[in-house]
């Protein structure tokens, strides 16, 4: 599988540093509002990313943080007269919601920045200690750019050709390129700015800035290299190259082994504000009267380093498009014809290779959808001509379901819904195992499924189980 890797500005082959292991971290929501669908653009493509990564057999550690503590939630629960964590729990809550919605599989951690203060002081501590970090005239702890020669390696920013410089300092969680200085490890205490909110450190009272959060969180959790770190363009700067520069610096080891950056959804052509009228949250949409999967599929069917263009033409076209598969998936039930014509096999075997193929390269959507999209014209030609199968049929279905494991988008009640989730699982695992050519781990697995009563089938779409 090939990924393009940001900071490289090239596609590279994913090698795990752990066999077939990928740990990943995915920025998440700043939990002071509802999330919008240019967030969730970010938040489809990382699902994308984590079922097709599963689809390649590979087993995922991902995780998503969530960012309860920064400018915006302070400003927020004091606007509010209530506590940081009443305020954060609604939003927190509500984004769990839209992920379900959109049919965004659970990740593995969702860590709480409030939860993880001491892993955060412990690095501003090291910083400090080995005189990469020092205390500025506001009592605040700073990062000192200078100090680390490869910053702006990942934006590929040259420090030396920008003004701004390390005699500066920023104190904002967010800032732009112009504003290129040295960043906020810890925001001591404003009683004006930050009413009771702050947590004790050996820096005084304060608070955690918005970037060490991420870099405590990811290297807590996944160890201090990540294979894969994931998140919006927007992010790129100053965010993730401030994650670099702390943990890199902390550690003496590289931080992340592949970035990966969506790009911007547009509305109409332009950029999402409120002030032109054209933001919309998830929730919008649904009032206006549609579904999360036709969400998900509009968001899905651009190539994520694309510029997505939202409109509502846009989404009504993935409304039918979704339509269309429904009904083919409809018509392939309804079939009771008992002999087969042997015509459906090929076409099978050429779109599960068009299909795969088109993920590994980079997440090629588009031509894993038209993959999909040709069988669909295919078998339904062959449907017309009664040249399908019930059998045949079933095996169409069962490839859908594969293909809906990385899309998740299609109107399937599994055909292999009744085979038990464990036996599933001893598949999955007897197929990883082939992949290593682990023959006696398979075998193991093969028995202990033949016990059960069930046959292994290898289809062109990968092994499938039946009953004896
Ligand atoms: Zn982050």
């Amino acid at each position: 599988m090939k990924l393009f890797n940001t900071e490289t500005r090239a596609k590279e082959e994913l090698i795990p540093s752990e066999d077939q292991h990928i740990r990943m971290y995915t920025c998440g929501p700043t939990v002071y509002n509802y999330a919008h669908i240019g967030n969730f653009r970010t938040y489809v493509f990382e699902d994308l990313l984590r079922r097709t990564l599963k689809f390649f057999g590979y087993k995922v550690t991902q995780v998503m943080n969530i960012t309860d503590i920064d400018d915006k939630t302070i400003r927020g629960a004091l606007a509010e007269k209530v506590s940081l964590k009443t305020f954060t729990d609604r939003y927190t809550q509500a984004f769990f919601e839209d992920l379900q919605t959109l049919k965004i599989e659970k990740v593995e951690h969702y860590p709480h920045a409030t939860d993880f203060i001491p892993p955060m002081i412990e690095i501003i501590q090291g910083l400090l200690d080995r005189g990469v970090a020092y205390r500025g005239a506001d009592g605040s702890i700073y990062y000192a750019i200078e100090k680390f020669p490869s910053y702006g390696r990942l934006s590929h920013l040259h420090l030396d050709e920008l003004k701004a410089g390390a005699s500066e300092r920023v104190a904002a969680d967010e800032y732009d390129k112009e504003h290129v200085a040295d960043f906020v490890l810890w925001k001591s205490y404003d009683a004006v700015r930050d009413g009771q909110i702050f947590w004790e450190s050996p820096f005084g009272k304060g608070r955690p800035g918005w970037h060490i959060e991420c870099s405590a969180m990811a290297m807590n959790i996944l160890g201090k290299t990540l294979d894969i770190h994931v998140g919006g363009v927007d992010n790129m700067f100053p965010h993730h190259e401030n994650e670099i520069a702390q943990s890199e610096a902390f550690t003496h080891q590289r931080f992340v082994r592949y970035w990966l950056h969506s790009e911007h959804l547009l509305v109409d052509h332009k950029k999402m504000s409120k002030s032109l009228g054209n933001f919309f949250t998830l929730r919008d949409l649904l009032q206006k009267g549609y579904s999360g999967v036709q969400v998900r599929y509009l968001l899905l069917q651009t190539h994520y380093r694309t510029q997505l263009n939202f409109s509502f033409a846009g989404l009504d076209a993935a409304a039918k498009s979704l339509e269309r598969l429904g009904d083919f998936i409809v018509r392939l039930r309804q079939i009771d014809q008992m002999v087969s014509s042997g015509d459906v096999e090929p076409f099978l075997k050429k779109a599960h290779q068009l299909f795969s193929d088109a993920l590994a390269d980079d997440l090629n959507i588009s031509a894993a959808l038209a993959a999909l999209f040709d069988l669909v014209r295919e078998i339904n030609a062959l449907c017309d001509s009664g040249k399908v199968s019930k059998e045949e049929a079933h095996k169409v279905l069962y490839l859908l379901e594969q293909f809906d494991q990385v899309l998740a988008v299609l109107p399937l009640q599994p055909v292999s819904e009744e085979i038990p989730a464990d036996l599933q699982q001893l598949l999955a695992e007897r197929e990883a195992a082939r992949a290593v050519k682990n023959w006696k781990a398979a075998d193991t697995a093969r028995d202990q499924i033949s016990a059960r009563g069930y046959l292994i089938e290898d289809t062109p779409a990968g092994a499938r189980l039946k009953k004896k």
